[in-house]
């Protein structure tokens, strides 16, 4: 739509928030020329259990983006009750926001898995789809899955970035291993895991 407002989608675990989600994001403001990016924390799914408190991820990504006016933080997913699927949030924000254009960022692994979501279909039609490399995935294999999935209406665009060897899943462990994240993180979240303690024990 000629005019209209761009705005990117940044969803994730944030178990906890990092410097990759960070660069993501803002290599998509940048690249698309996009008006804002919203950070969309997901809710406790039955699926992870033991993922930690809502509040707490929350609380992290405030910290994190409060810097980066183009960064917006939104709660429609955080605190919906029971499971929150792409597809339904998507459809509730293009119904509120009927002018704008949505692009939904994400890693590899997320276009890998994209297909096993509620709703594929309803997805790519109601976003455009903007994807980075990541891990075990490169460029070409990321075009490659990305063509399968036009198939099913996909509009892909490809971040043209470098690989960032950042995850939650190392984070956790280092904090656990006592071993300093002060490259993955800001600085603002790493001083409210030491705070709150998180990550500490393995659970
Ligand atoms: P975990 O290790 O707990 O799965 P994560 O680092 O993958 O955490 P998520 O909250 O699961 O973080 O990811 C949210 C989104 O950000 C996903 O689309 C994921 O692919 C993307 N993402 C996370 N880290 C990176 C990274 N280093 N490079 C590119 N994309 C990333
Ligand atoms: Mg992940």
């Amino acid at each position: 739509m000629e005019g209209s407002m761009k705005t990117g989608i940044m969803g994730g675990t944030f178990n906890p928030i990092h410097n990759g989600h960070l660069i993501l994001a803002n290599t998509a403001y940048e690249t698309l020329g996009l008006d804002k990016v919203l950070f969309l924390p997901s809710g406790t799914s039955y699926m992870k259990k033991h993922v930690l408190a809502t509040q707490k991820r929350v609380a992290m990504v405030r910290l994190a983006i409060a810097r980066y006016p183009q960064f917006e933080l939104s709660l429609v997913e955080a605190f919906r009750q029971g499971n929150s699927y792409t597809s339904d949030t998507l459809s509730y924000l293009t119904k509120k926001n009927p002018d704008t254009c949505y692009f939904f960022i994400m890693g590899a692994d997320a276009l890998f898995q994209i297909e096993k979501w509620k709703n594929p279909k309803q997805i790519f039609s109601l976003a455009k789809i903007v994807c980075a490399v990541r891990d075990d995935y490169n460029l070409a294999e990321l075009k490659k899955k990305g063509q399968q999935l036009q198939g099913l209406g996909a509009n892909i665009i490809y971040l043209d970035m470098p690989k960032i060897k950042i995850s939650s899943t190392d984070i956790r462990t280092k904090v656990n291993e006592r071993r300093s994240i002060a490259d993955d993180v800001p600085v603002e979240v790493a001083d409210y895991i030491q705070r709150e303690r998180l990550y500490y024990e393995k659970d």
